[in-house]
């Protein structure tokens, strides 16, 4: 296990550099090619041998100078072992997911995970043999009792994609190492700015970089970061499967990343107090945003959690499909689309997918993304569309 770093705001401004500056950029140059050359069959030969670790140049596939860098910053800030590149959050997914199934084994997989998760695993895993089956993220030690011989791993959230409950981290993976078996969790809302789960117990995190890390809406890439015994066998999988991180995303996650802490300040800031604006609209009957005490797991978020990132759920009193429109349609200041963690603020509709259990609340529920711009200017722009929705007493 990890410790937690302090120093983090120095880290993100020194990391990801080039060794040396007599005379040079401040930044690592942009990276692209496929073929690396060796003077001699030797130092080719050795490079081929130790391709699949973190610093050898090889062959474009595995990585240059600059990947590297932004692998081992990304390490030190998540206190793991290794980092590995993916081309998306999705390829880190089922990168890791592909590095502890085998066909037989059983795999549990939170109810609240991101869509795609769901996805790889009810359409692609099943189809190879693994057996899947789906808890409820809230279970915390109790998830001891669904661990079967052949479980190889346990896939999980905090919060939960859209629903933004916040499990019990250690208590998940304290009966996890008990048993022996391995733990995954998507960290992508928290970053390591707010929460490392590797110090929580959690061997592998995975995170969408397109989202906070690279933080601009402009580039797609994935990371897994993991505890030692689980690098080997982690690149190995993924550099067998071919996944590839472009030079043009390298270059623009490292600079995204500088910024990353100010960001998120500014997101933690802006997010409780457009989350305390919205518990005092008539329209809303709960907000789902992890720093408040009406969101499931709060007490959990509050021990485990050093802030809020700026994405969160509100459920508005029911009303008809029609409402929902033309309210998210009045908005002139929040974009509608998936993803999120960019500078700019979004909107969408969200309709939770169980199967361990139910999505109980009685409303409908839409998902925020503050981004950069003034709150004042946001809450203008919700309080001119919030009349199309229903208050609680109409
Ligand atoms: C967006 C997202 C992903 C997928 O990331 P991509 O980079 O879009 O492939 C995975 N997990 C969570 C929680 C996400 O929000």
């Amino acid at each position: 296990m990890s410790s937690p770093r302090s120093n983090t705001a120095d880290d993100l401004v020194q990391l990801g550099r080039p060794d040396r500056f007599d005379g040079r950029h401040v930044n690592m140059p942009l990276e692209l090619g496929s073929t690396i050359v060796f003077d001699t069959l030797a130092a080719f030969e050795a490079a081929r041998d130790a391709r699949y670790e973190t610093g050898t140049m090889y062959y474009g596939r595995y990585g240059n100078d600059a990947s590297f860098k932004l692998e081992t910053m990304l390490a030190e800030l998540e206190g793991a072992d290794n980092v590995t590149l993916t081309s998306s959050g999705v390829a880190a997914i089922t990168m890791a997911l592909m590095s502890f199934v085998s066909p037989g084994a059983h795999l549990l997989v939170a109810d609240h995970v991101y869509g795609n998760t769901r996805v790889f695993c009810d359409g692609v895993l099943t189809r190879m043999g693994v057996q899947v089956s789906y808890f409820d993220p809230m279970i915390g030690a109790g998830v001891a009792d669904l661990i079967r011989d052949t479980t190889c791993a346990i896939m999980f959230e905090a919060p939960g994609s859209g629903t933004f409950e916040v499990p019990d981290v250690p208590a998940i993976t304290g009966a996890a190492r008990a048993a022996g078996v391995p733990t995954i969790l998507d960290g992508t809302w928290a970053t390591p700015i707010f929460c490392q789960p590797l110090a929580l117990g959690v061997d592998v995190v995975i995170a969408s970089m397109s989202k906070y890390l690279s933080g601009h809406s402009d580039c797609m890439l994935g990371m897994i970061a993991c505890t030692a015994d689980h690098t080997a066998v982690i690149r190995k999988t993924t550099f067998a499967f071919g996944d590839k991180t472009g030079g043009q995303e390298v270059f623009l996650a490292l600079r995204g990343l500088r910024t990353l802490k100010m960001r998120m300040e500014h997101f933690d800031k802006a997010g409780r107090d457009m989350a305390a604006w919205f518990a005092q609209q008539p329209q809303v009957k709960t907000v789902l945003h992890p720093a408040f005490d009406t969101c499931p797991g709060h007490a959990h978020w509050a021990r485990d959690f050093s802030g809020a990132a700026g994405l969160f759920g509100v459920v508005f009193h029911p009303c008809s499909d029609e409402q929902v429109r033309a309210f998210v349609d009045a908005l002139n200041h929040f974009g509608i689309g998936v993803s999120w963690g960019g500078y700019e603020s979004l909107v969408l509709p969200v309709t939770p997918q169980r199967s361990a259990g139910t999505w109980d609340e009685d409303g409908q529920l839409v998902r925020f993304n503050i981004g950069l711009e003034a709150p004042d200017t946001l809450k203008a722009d919700l309080a001119a569309a919030l009349p199309h929705l229903k208050t609680a007493a109409e």
